[in-house]
């Protein structure tokens, strides 16, 4: 029996084939079953926030196993008290600011769900999101999501939820004195790398200030210093009334967090929400360690100053197949300029890069905040490498074309 064939057996089929299967990892380099040697430039989907291994992670995870791992929430533990403290630091809440923990993107942004409601009552039932945006697959996160062909097996969705166009103007337009939230991901990571237009959050700020209405952005792929902040809406210079974190937080331990600023902070009531597992005291000791190494060494503006670095090398490279970089920091999305994303993923596999696409378009590029110049130069020439490959199936493709309508 090969991996292939037990995957293909006994996991669940939502997911595609399995592109390979890798047994260990160190800094930004994979192994796989046969000792092939890959560079990781997915890091598990922006999770991997210090690489793979990283003695931080590894001492914080034994280390507290040893000590504490889970007592309920109705008891408190140091890590996370200490890791609600951090979190509200990092995202500037002052002291009015909370911190509700759970295990994953989709559970915080349930919470953050729950809190539209809880904010909206009967006098707002309407729910803003954006168009292509992802918030996650449970029920409640994918009514929240505007992707219609994700929707589309599961309706009903919840209601209330209604999908604008990311500008200000369509916000304006849309929004009233019945809108709880607005829902905003500040790159739209799962679309393909998208920037919202600039000045996008100021007014999204103003207009729902206006209304009454909270301003809840999604931060989970985006946070965790992966922008070049520590959050993306600081770059706005604004202040939200909630955000939501977790891939990159815990560095590869699954933990999400909603954040709550000022007013919106006292909405949460005893009995109202909870979850066993969330901010147990395995997982916020992991995920303060996580932090405190990416404070202590430098890795926000490693994120910005190697975001930049990688983009001009990406532009550097001779190929008409790339047409531009999107993204901020170390969230990149490689504009191709045919739909043959899923060949340049595959021939980037062989050669040894593990990325991936978002949509046919688009290459996406989250390595881990550690990166420097040696895993810079080794991605531009797998890079290469690899649009070349895919460059030469194309004009074969072309040539093949040429030749036989030449004998047709
Ligand atoms: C990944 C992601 C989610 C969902 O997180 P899960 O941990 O997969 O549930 C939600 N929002 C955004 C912006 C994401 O990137």
């Amino acid at each position: 029996m090969t991996w292939q064939e037990d995957a293909g057996r006994d996991l669940v089929r939502s997911f595609g084939e399995r592109m390979a299967m890798f047994v260990r990892g160190e800094g930004s380099h994979l192994w796989d079953a046969d000792g092939k040697r890959y560079l990781d430039f997915l890091a598990g989907i922006a999770v991997d926030s210090l690489g793979h291994a990283h003695p931080v992670f590894v001492a914080a995870l034994a280390n507290q196993a040893a000590t504490l791992a889970h007592v309920s929430n109705y008891f408190a533990t140091p890590p996370q008290l200490e890791l609600a403290a951090r979190l509200k630091r990092l995202a500037g809440t002052g002291e009015s600011g909370r911190v509700y923990f759970g295990n994953s993107g989709a559970e915080a942004n349930e919470a953050a769900f729950k809190l539209a409601r809880l904010h909206g009552g009967a006098g707002r039932p309407r729910i803003l999101a954006l168009k292509d945006a992802f918030h996650g697959r449970t029920m409640g996160t994918l009514a929240l999501t505007g992707k219609p062909w994700m929707q589309e097996p599961f309706l009903p969705m919840t209601p209330g939820v209604e999908f604008i166009d990311s500008t200000a103007e369509a916000l304006e337009a849309a929004l009233d004195d019945r809108v709880a939230a607005l829902f905003v991901e500040p790159v739209k990571g799962e679309a393909g790398v998208i920037d919202l237009p600039d000045g996008y959050l100021q007014a999204a700020r103003e207009l729902t200030a206006r209304h009454g209405a909270l301003l809840i952005v999604d931060e989970i792929q985006t946070g965790a210093g992966r922008t070049g902040e520590w959050f993306a809406f600081q770059h706005a210079g604004i202040t939200p009334d909630a955000i939501t974190v977790a891939k990159g937080v815990g560095g590869g331990f699954p933990i999400g967090a909603l954040i709550t600023f000022g007013a919106a902070s006292d909405l949460f009531y005893p009995g109202t929400h909870g979850s066993t597992f969330g901010g147990n005291a395995l997982g916020t000791a992991v995920a303060g360690a996580v932090l405190g190494e990416i404070e202590r060494a430098d890795l926000v503006r490693n994120a910005a100053e190697r975001g930049e670095q990688l983009r001009t090398a990406i532009l550097g490279i001779e190929s008409d197949l790339i047409g531009g970089v999107r993204g901020r920091g170390l969230l990149l999305g490689v504009a191709l300029t045919h739909p043959v994303a899923k060949a340049v993923v595959a021939a980037a596999q062989e050669h040894g890069l593990v990325i991936n696409a978002p949509n046919d378009e688009t290459l996406r590029l989250v390595p881990a905040l550690t990166i420097g110049d040696v895993e810079i130069d080794e991605f531009i020439e797998l890079l290469t490498a690899s649009v070349r490959t895919v460059e030469d199936a194309l004009l074969l493709e072309a040539h093949s074309d040429t030749h036989t309508e030449a004998h047709a």
